[in-house]
């Protein structure tokens, strides 16, 4: 039936998410580097300047993974402040708390799937999914899970590879389907997890379809392109 069809696509998906992941972990930080030439370090500046974090604010950041945001907010949080790093991947959120914890911060790291958070309704300030709703199988779950937990007023950030400008699509696909996968081989032993990373944001919705599925939740939505649109950062927020 098309709904078994599609259950059995769906834990196919989460499998192969989970696989990728598993696999990735160790060599994600260096692979991200060279990847985006070091743009994601710019990526995620802007989103943290676009945050309104400050000093006492709760930071709920969603498959944050090596903890590059969530070592961002806790500088900006203080000791009255909380941030909380999650991601479904047991081997993700182990390199991301070993790195946080490095750097001196004590702070929760919770296993949890973004399309089913274990906190409380209206607890965050502050919601951020860095490249990680494009691998969600319900991102309309998730999208409604995080605006649950906000406060209202509180802002959600989306980052995520998004649609790029039309001149530029054949050299993006051309470096995400060709040179990709060959980096991948070259520096992590892995082409096949670098192809799903490119099947993936092809299949990702555009930028104006996201911010319609944020609106369908509940939030009021703003989106910037970066980078001629490789990446938008979605601004939602809860009213
Ligand atoms: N946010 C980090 C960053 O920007 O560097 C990591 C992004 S990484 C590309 C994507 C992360 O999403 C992975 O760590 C993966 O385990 C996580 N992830 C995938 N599906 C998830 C889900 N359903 N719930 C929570 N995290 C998920």
């Amino acid at each position: 039936t098309h709904f078994g069809y599609k259950t059995v696509a769906e834990s196919q998906k989460a499998q192969k998410v989970a696989e990728v992941f598993h696999s990735v972990a160790q060599k994600y930080d260096v692979m991200n580097d060279l990847m985006s030439a070091g743009l994601h370090r710019l990526w995620k500046t802007f989103t943290i300047a676009q945050s309104g974090v400050r000093e006492g604010h709760r930071v709920l950041d969603i498959a944050g993974g090596t903890g590059d945001l969530s070592l961002a907010f806790l500088k900006r949080v203080g000791k009255s402040g909380q941030v909380w790093l999650t991601d479904i991947n047991s081997s993700m959120l182990t390199v991301g708390r070993d790195r946080l914890l490095d750097k001196g911060y004590l702070n929760p790291a919770v296993q949890c799937d973004g399309e089913k958070l274990p906190f409380p309704s209206n607890y965050f300030d502050c919601v951020t999914v860095a490249f990680g709703l494009r691998n969600m199988t319900h991102k309309d779950v998730a999208l409604a899970e995080m605006q649950r937990v906000l406060k209202p007023g509180g802002r959600l950030l989306v980052l995520e590879f998004s649609k790029v400008a039309k001149p530029l699509a054949p050299l993006y696909d051309l470096y995400s389907f060709k040179l990709l996968p060959k980096m991948g081989e070259l520096v992590a032993g892995d082409a096949a997890s670098y192809q799903y990373l490119a099947e993936s944001i092809r299949m990702h919705p555009g930028q104006e379809e996201l911010a319609q599925l944020m609106r369908d939740v509940g939030f009021k939505v703003d989106y910037f392109n970066l980078t001629a649109g490789v990446v938008a950062l979605h601004k939602g927020f809860k009213l």
